[in-house]
């Protein structure tokens, strides 16, 4: 099995089996087989001495029920503490570059409902306290009957190319010469294709002329979903503000695709690693995908 699929936390999902969430006894019954992916406050679960994901066997009834693979149920829990430093643990953003795939996929998975959990005590309408039901896919106002379901934040990220170029920009935290894919979050009453447009608009002054949707990436830091679009923009000189990207350019794509030959490391450009859905749409720019 490959150590990440074209990018990470798709491939080998769990199956979901949502009739179970109301199921008790048939829950109950597969809880002694399970394997339970602990998740720590930071984010962290354990591994073992190689390094690999350590399920604990069984589940408890407050545990989030995940789904199954091949018969076997995968729960998440919620661990109250953080785990200590003698305790053998990894994050996700290491476990997708070294696990199989399933593996990553379900710690992925435990990782947006543990922090969805965990953002969700209390009621956001009256206060009141919420107690979680469906095997924790769902939560309920104790006081005023009001139901939640578990959050996602949308966001766009955008191959943007005028035919022969593509616009990458970088934050001011990021390594030397590390240039990436532009992204922002959805706002509420707006489409996609205007996020787009607005958020090239905004980071870097270009204006994108026409979108396409391509492929979407769970990013559950904590709780995204990366939502992959092409664009194609009128050529300007890109203009940033120095606050949310420090610089902006034009690469051609000989010089991405020199990039990528190089595995995405070049002394002068430097492309995210190979998990995230922003070094998979500039690889899919660089084949000719365009919007
Ligand atoms: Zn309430």
């Amino acid at each position: 099995m490959k150590p990440y699929s074209d990018f990470a936390f798709v491939e080998h999902a769990l199956d979901r089996a949502d009739h179970l969430r109301d199921d008790a006894q048939a829950l109950d019954a597969l809880r002694a087989n399970a394997k339970t992916i602990v998740v720590d406050p930071n984010g962290f679960t354990r591994v073992d001495a190689e390094g690999q994901l350590l399920a604990l066997e069984g589940a408890a009834p407050a545990d989030i029920f995940l789904g199954l693979h091949e018969g076997t149920a995968w729960f998440a829990h919620a661990l109250a503490d953080a785990l200590p430093n003698d305790v053998p643990s990894t994050e996700l953003r290491s476990a997708a570059l070294q696990w199989p795939v399933l593996a990553s996929t379900a710690f992925a998975q435990a990782r947006a409902i543990v922090h969805w959990h965990r953002s969700h005590i209390y009621c956001p309408k009256c206060g009141g306290e919420l107690k979680f039901s469906r095997a924790g896919w769902q939560a309920d106002c104790l006081r005023c009957a009001a139901t939640q379901y578990p959050r996602t934040d949308p966001a766009v990220i955008m191959a943007v190319s005028d035919g022969e170029h593509i616009l990458l920009g970088r934050h001011p935290s990021w390594p030397p010469h590390r240039y990436s894919t532009l992204a922002g979050f959805v706002e509420p009453g707006e489409s996609l294709e205007l996020t787009v447009r607005r958020e090239v608009m905004e980071e870097t002054g270009v204006h994108v002329v026409r979108t396409r949707y391509l492929a979407s990436q769970p990013w559950p830091f904590p709780g995204s979903l990366m939502l992959g679009f092409v664009a194609h923009a009128e050529h300007s000189t890109p203009r940033v503000d120095g606050q949310e990207l420090e610089d902006a350019r034009w690469f051609s794509r000989a010089e991405i695709q020199a990039a990528l030959a190089n595995g995405g490391d070049l002394d002068t450009l430097k492309l995210s690693p190979p998990l995230s859905i922003s070094r998979w749409l500039i690889e899919q720019w660089a084949k000719g995908e365009s919007a």
